[in-house]
């Protein structure tokens, strides 16, 4: 016999008794989520009916799911380091204390604090970045695609930009060369061949209405084989000679030279700068290591043309970010110690023996906590973002199994949710992103 739904509770007794959640969620919140509670009820009554205690526990677990920011911290056990879908970069915590430093309070943001009078936004960062790249100006935008579409815009409106065919990429997300170029209104002269563009290519593309040269890094792929391409001071030559401006998108890019750490040869903002681009833009939150921005450094002349294009107010930087930026580019003063201070650098560089012994240590607790075969594996992971294509680094990791899939599924469903990423019929936890042992500790008992 079906339950009888007019002993079901209503609303109003319900919220009568429904102080304590009342008092965190609010009346209105608590109110929709015991209807939505009740609907379920009655569209698939259980016999016995619950009792109103029942309903009301069953509402607070409802509400408590629904509360939980689906932004909330993970662990980014994948072994990519700068994962766009994960948020790239984290930040060190002097640059965590600036940002909240900034949120809390108001800030001399555009005020100038000697003369009293007005400031810009972009000052904090100038002296910066001109120091740690070799240029002569600089500005600073939301991100390094509005960095490319603001530069593109100025310099090249209704005018042509040519680029080689080799770099006509698509970095993910919509963000492709060619559909920047119409968006801020520039030409696109395509020239040379996928794997081989020649100065002459350059040179016999350049005409009355080309307004730049653009050189692009292919960020997520390698071109390898019989390859052909024109170096950055070649090009320069070839565009001060036209009297053409030539703007360089790095993509990540490197304050420093990475070599030492055993992370290839990305080329560093300030190698394209001495090159001769008059603009390069890179972003903030790749091999950076900061926030979520895009910088362009390079000539006084031009990066003033960029400021007065009214897009730089569309898309420029807030305080809280400019503050944890000013914090992040400080450190690149003091290079000996950028390894130790900067999280990004710190998991790029951490050696795969140290990754190796912490996953002997968590293994045997993993599998109890999980109930599963755990074997410690080597893996290799990777920068991430477009930073340093084709170049991975040895790793160590836990190697979950059997039901890969399943396994991923309950860790996804933590309440700090852990990925990792399958491999060869496992689900491989690459510690290289680790913090500390009890992170992922607690976060399986959790
Ligand atoms: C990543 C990348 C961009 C876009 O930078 P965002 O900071 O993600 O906006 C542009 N150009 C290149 C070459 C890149 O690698």
């Amino acid at each position: 016999m079906a339950a009888d739904l007019r002993n079901l509770p209503g609303v109003d007794r319900l919220l009568q008794q429904a102080g304590g959640l009342i008092a965190e969620h609010g009346h209105p919140v608590v109110a929709t989520a015991i209807r939505a509670h009740l609907a379920q009820l009655r569209a698939a009554p259980p016999d016995p009916l619950p009792q109103a205690d029942a309903i009301l526990e069953a509402v607070a677990q409802d509400l408590a799911r629904a509360g939980r920011s689906g932004l909330r911290p993970i662990l980014n056990l994948t072994g990519t380091i700068l994962h766009t879908n994960l948020g790239r970069a984290i930040l060190p915590e002097q640059a965590i204390a600036a940002a909240v430093d900034a949120m809390r309070a108001p800030a001399a943001l555009e005020y100038d604090l000697a003369s009293g009078g007005r400031g810009q936004r972009d000052d904090h960062l100038r002296g910066l970045l001109c120091e740690l790249t070799g240029a002569e100006d600089a500005t600073i935008v939301n991100n390094n695609a509005a960095a490319v579409l603001i530069a593109l815009n100025t310099l090249g409106q209704g005018r042509e930009a040519v680029v080689s065919r080799g770099e006509l990429i698509e970095i993910g997300g919509a963000f492709r060369i060619p559909d920047i170029m119409q968006q801020a209104g520039v030409h696109l002269r395509e020239v040379g061949t996928t794997n081989r563009t020649h100065l002459r290519d350059y040179t016999q593309a350049i005409g009355e209405n080309t307004a730049l040269l653009m050189k692009v890094h292919p960020s997520n792929y390698r071109i390898e084989g019989f390859t052909a391409e024109v170096p950055a001071q070649e090009l320069a030559q070839v565009a001060r000679q036209a009297g053409v401006a030539l703007v360089n998108d790095l993509g990540s890019g490197s304050l420093i030279d990475l070599a030492p750490y055993g992370l290839g040869d990305e080329p560093t903002v300030a190698r394209a700068v001495a090159d001769g681009a008059d603009l390069v833009t890179f972003s903030g939150d790749k091999l950076l290591g900061g926030p979520q921005a895009g910088f362009i450094v390079g000539r006084r002349d031009l990066i003033a043309q960029i400021n007065r294009n009214p897009l730089k107010r569309a898309l420029r930087l807030d305080k809280i970010r400019l503050a944890a930026a000013e914090v992040v580019l400080r450190l690149y003063r003091d290079p000996q110690r950028l390894a130790e201070r900067l999280p990004t650098l710190r998991l790029l560089a951490r050696p795969q023996d140290e990754i190796a012994l912490q996953a002997q240590r968590l293994a045997p607790q993993v599998a109890r906590l999980l109930g599963c075969e755990v074997r410690v594996v080597p893996c290799t992971s990777q920068p991430g973002s477009g930073a340093l294509p084709g170049h991975t680094l040895a790793s160590a990791g836990l190697a979950l199994s059997p039901q890969p899939e399943a396994l991923a599924a309950r860790l996804r469903a933590l309440s700090t949710p852990i990925i990792g990423r399958i491999h060869d019929g496992a689900l491989v936890l690459d510690l290289r992103c680790l913090p500390d042992d009890a992170a992922l500790i607690a976060a399986l008992s959790a």
